[in-house]
């Protein structure tokens, strides 16, 4: 309905009043006709305005309607044609509205979803340095309940001065700072954080946590390691240069002292190959390079070839060796493997029993695991060095483990192929009464043991 259907019917009647007391001589009736027409007029403009509020409140009340999401309305009949394409306009601005608030409600879902993902701490601070924004990655390095960090400024977060100053650079002068802090505590942690101001038109800055504890425990491993190596090797090395240089020097001319020379370089030479054997082993077994078979292994046979292998040594110093492994006890798993884990564990027995002493190796199948027990009755280990023997050139008496022949790398390696064949390790010891090591391997599956 148009303005122009309300006004044309409202003037036409006072139009025609008009011309008809004009056509019958009345002309004084035109003013008469004049004010009917403005009456008319009147009458038709508020006529007009009643319906324009109406319909204006209705589609007021409409878009509010939409606004609060419910999109229901009367029909749109009774309403101004005028009113019907504003209310048009409204309906496509609202749907363009609609459509761009999900794109930007799915957008911030995105990015939290990213933020939360990520394996990197991150903080967001506003112009005065308060933490405004943070994702889950960061509430689990502090250590603190993610409701614990929005408000906070950097310091109550972490103290630590220079990460202050980092933020405070970057959100008043737009400076960036790379730093690395030690987080102290029952657990500690080293993080090494980026802050850098929001840059563009945004006020604040942020900071990225590397959480780097565990590459500095490997650096620090891998320093310790090489530092370890280069004393072990250069000993017999110092050694068997030592000693080639006094026989140079006229040793050798020596009958009393050359022989005594040359079975000293030669032992230290068989360390030096020993070391580099083990040191090889167990860098191919720390890089996977070790493929080991997976076999029905009888721990019988297994037992019995280790400690043939340390016959010689064990009877030299009056040892009494005893096996009690049952035939039928097999493992699954890697045959040279368990074969040299038991030598170890055997040969370590042997080392360290004083001569006259006993080794036993106990075989037992346990909750469908093999446990094998190599128990010596041997000088026992204190429990405050337990823990570390497992650890590669760790030793409870240098001294002794060196007399011995030893090269603090053979616990490391059985523990390294224990693990490769899904089995563990486990050694329990009284100092001058014994040690007994537990391996415990998987059984094989009761059809390939029949098999
Ligand atoms: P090593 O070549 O020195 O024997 P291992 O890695 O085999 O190196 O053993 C590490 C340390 O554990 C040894 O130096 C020794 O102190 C201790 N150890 C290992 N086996 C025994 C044992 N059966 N009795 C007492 N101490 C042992």
């Amino acid at each position: 309905m148009s303005l122009r259907t309300i006004l044309v019917p409202l003037l036409l009647p006072a139009a025609l009043v008009a011309v008809l007391l004009a056509l019958f001589g009345q002309p004084g009736g035109a003013l008469a006709a004049s004010l009917v027409t403005l009456a008319g007029s009147a009458i038709a403009l508020g006529t007009s305005r009643q319906v324009s509020e109406q319909q204006l409140r209705a589609l007021a009340r409409k878009t509010l309607g939409r606004a609060d999401g419910n999109s229901t309305m009367g029909p749109p009949s009774d309403r101004l044609d005028e009113f019907t394409s504003l209310e048009g306009a409204i309906d496509s601005l609202h749907s363009q509205l609609s459509a761009r608030n999900a794109e930007l409600i799915q957008g911030a879902r995105t990015l939290t979803a990213v933020l939360d993902g990520m394996a990197e701490g991150i903080w967001v601070t506003d112009a005065e340095g308060t933490v405004v924004r943070h994702n889950d990655a960061l509430a689990q390095m502090l250590h603190r309940p993610a409701g614990g960090i929005i408000g906070q400024r950097p310091l109550a977060l972490i103290r630590n001065e220079a990460l202050n100053d980092a933020v405070m650079r970057a959100c008043r002068e737009g400076e960036s700072t790379r730093l690395e802090l030690t987080l102290e505590g029952l657990f500690p942690r080293t993080l090494s954080l980026r802050v850098t101001p929001l840059g563009g038109d945004l006020p604040g800055s942020a900071a990225v946590f590397h959480d780097v504890t565990e590459l500095r425990r490997l650096e620090k491993v891998r320093k310790d390691f090489v530092a370890n190596v280069s004393h072990e090797l250069r000993t017999p090395i110092t050694a068997i240069r030592g000693y080639a240089e006094t026989l140079q020097g006229g040793a050798l001319n020596d009958p009393h002292v050359a022989p005594k020379m040359v079975d000293i370089i030669h032992r230290q030479s068989e360390r030096l190959s020993e070391l580099v054997e083990d040191l090889l082993e167990l860098s191919r077994l720390e890089a996977r390079e070790v493929h080991l078979q997976q076999a029905r292994v009888p721990l019988a046979i297994a037992s019995a070839r280790a400690a043939e292998a340390v016959r010689i040594k064990a009877e030299g110093k009056s040892q009494h060796i005893e096996l009690h492994v049952p035939p039928d006890l097999r493992a699954q798993g890697d045959e040279r493997a368990i074969e040299q884990v038991l030598l170890n564990l055997l040969d370590n027995a042997v080392k360290y029993t004083p001569a006259g002493g006993r080794v036993d190796v106990y075989g037992t199948l346990e909750e469908g695991r093999c446990v094998v027990r190599v128990q010596d009755t041997g000088v026992g280990i204190e429990q405050k060095h337990l823990y570390r023997i497992f650890e590669r050139f760790y030793r409870v008496d240098k001294g002794r483990s060196r007399d011995m022949g030893g090269t603090g790398l053979g616990l490391s390696i059985v523990k390294h192929l224990v693990g490769a064949m899904a089995g563990e390790i486990k050694v329990e010891s009284q100092p001058n009464v014994g040690s007994t090591f537990t391996i415990f391997l998987p059984a094989a599956t009761p059809e390939a043991a029949t098999g």
